[in-house]
């Protein structure tokens, strides 16, 4: 099939490079003249496991092509709309200018029986609006709202072999036109199991909202534990592992830490709760105010430990930050817990070095004030006190003994949970976890 993409950013790009290596012919689409000059070298212009290769083997075929030129939508059956839907400057609503821009650009390119396919997170009833501007202009598109699920760090993978389809579609009806043809775009995954849901236009884009708002809880309900650990003198990480047993509850998303960041979970809880309050359902996810107050409160939490480490004051204490991307396996730094702390403490008077394989371009552009090291070993010298904040194997992987050789102080804290306390304390050193002991 011809399809065309439009905005290839984390989302986007993975998409197109996916859709080609199915065997369909792609066009990637967005107005960012160097993000599309990088992918028509076939390179990944963010780093995203797996994308670089894919993008030489699909590019290869001749099937894959990337332009800022929207006419170029003109002749695909299939146009998945997966422009950003950031949080609105100053409120917490979701800016839907992209999206409608997308949507009202593709109009004067479509044919009869085109689909226009929403992949981007948008707020409950904005299908339903994008649906009429389409059909007002080509009454024989269709619009439909796909949420997508990935992750980054797993995005490819999680494309071509994702855990579900939704297809939002006008009518919620299996027989609905638009339904065959997406079963057509998906045809290889969907022979493979994967199973997929046929619903109305609102619920499938509350599935996503609703899906994104339960994986902040559990990791807000973990911390909010860590919390109550904290002052109990519990562990929370064995208290996660005793619970996460009962298959009710599960052990995935239960690691106590510094809590999410990223260009979804907070954006979304947010533009959830602001969406809700304009439906007149507001009460119904108050529940969001708290689970975002929690994850919060981690990020100051790491700063009032951090000055305890220090021996009560960070003035010109030496600090080295281990990671700032959002994630491991991502460059990805929108709202950055790790970036977000180290700033913190420079503010309040610390000298912060901050490190990370992949994310320092985009954290340097973000928070120029910061001090950047590429090299792990030289941003670990002399330093007061380390905090792994980023989960990165190579962090996981660190020597205690020799990285005691090279700080100046052995303190450690571990924002992530992830190392093992006893072999940091047995090399010398002062190990904090949070939420232990
Ligand atoms: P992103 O900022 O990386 O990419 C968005 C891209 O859209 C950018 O490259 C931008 O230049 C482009 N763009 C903006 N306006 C355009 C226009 N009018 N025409 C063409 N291109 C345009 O954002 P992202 O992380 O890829 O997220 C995109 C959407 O997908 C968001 O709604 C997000 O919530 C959702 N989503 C993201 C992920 C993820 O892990 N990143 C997962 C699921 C859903």
């Amino acid at each position: 099939m011809r399809i065309s993409v439009i905005g290839c950013g984390y989302l986007g790009a993975v998409h197109a490079a996916c859709m080609a290596k199915l065997g369909h012919e792609v066009v990637g689409i967005d107005v960012d003249e160097r993000k599309i000059l990088e992918l028509s070298a076939a390179r990944a212009p963010f780093f995203e496991p797996g994308l670089e290769e894919l993008l030489h083997e699909v590019q290869e075929t001749g099937r894959l092509t990337f332009t800022t030129d929207l006419s170029a939508a003109q002749g695909s059956a299939v146009h998945f709309i997966c422009v950003g839907t950031p949080q609105k400057k100053g409120e917490n609503g979701a800016d839907l200018t992209f999206v409608d821009a997308a949507t009202l650009g593709l109009i004067p390119f479509l044919s009869p029986g085109d689909v226009v396919v929403g992949k981007s997170t948008v707020p409950v009833g904005t299908a339903a609006r994008l649906s009429t501007l389409v059909t007002n202009q080509e009454p024989n598109a269709h619009l439909v709202w796909n949420p997508e699920f990935l992750r980054e760090g797993h995005a490819v993978s999680d494309t071509l072999q994702p855990d579900r389809f939704v297809y939002g579609v006008g009518d919620g009806s299996e027989e609905h036109p638009a339904v065959a043809i997406l079963d057509e775009v998906y045809a290889t995954p969907l022979s493979a199991g994967t199973p997929r849901l046929v619903s109305d236009h609102p619920t499938a884009e509350l599935v996503k909202t609703a899906a994104n708002s339960f994986l902040a809880t559990k990791i807000s309900f973990i911390n909010a534990m860590a919390e109550v650990c904290e002052a109990a003198g519990a562990d929370v990480a064995l208290l996660a592992d005793a619970i996460g047993m009962d298959d009710r509850i599960g052990r995935k998303f239960l690691n106590a830490g510094i809590g999410f960041g990223g260009g979804c979970l907070p954006k979304d809880i947010r533009a959830f709760m602001a969406r809700a309050g304009e439906l007149g359902a507001d009460q119904a996810l108050t529940f969001l105010r708290e689970v975002d107050a929690i994850n919060m409160r981690r990020r100051t939490r790491v700063v009032e430990l951090t000055r305890e480490l220090c021996g009560g004051s960070l003035m010109g204490k030496r600090i080295t930050v281990l990671g700032a991307a959002f994630k491991p396996e991502s460059d990805d730094v929108r709202d950055s817990p790790a970036l977000s702390i180290a700033a913190q403490l420079q503010l309040q008077g610390a000298v912060v070095t901050v490190t990370d394989p992949e994310a320092l371009p985009n954290a340097s552009r973000r928070f120029p004030e910061l001090h950047y090291e590429e090299q792990t070993e030289v941003a670990l010298e002399r330093a007061d006190a380390l905090l792994l904040l980023t989960e990165w194997q190579e962090y996981r992987d660190l020597d205690p003994y020799e990285a005691a050789l090279v700080v100046d102080t052995p303190n450690i804290l571990d924002g992530r949970n992830v190392l093992d306390a006893s072999k940091w304390r047995a090399a010398g050193w002062t190990y904090r976890g949070l939420g232990r002991p």
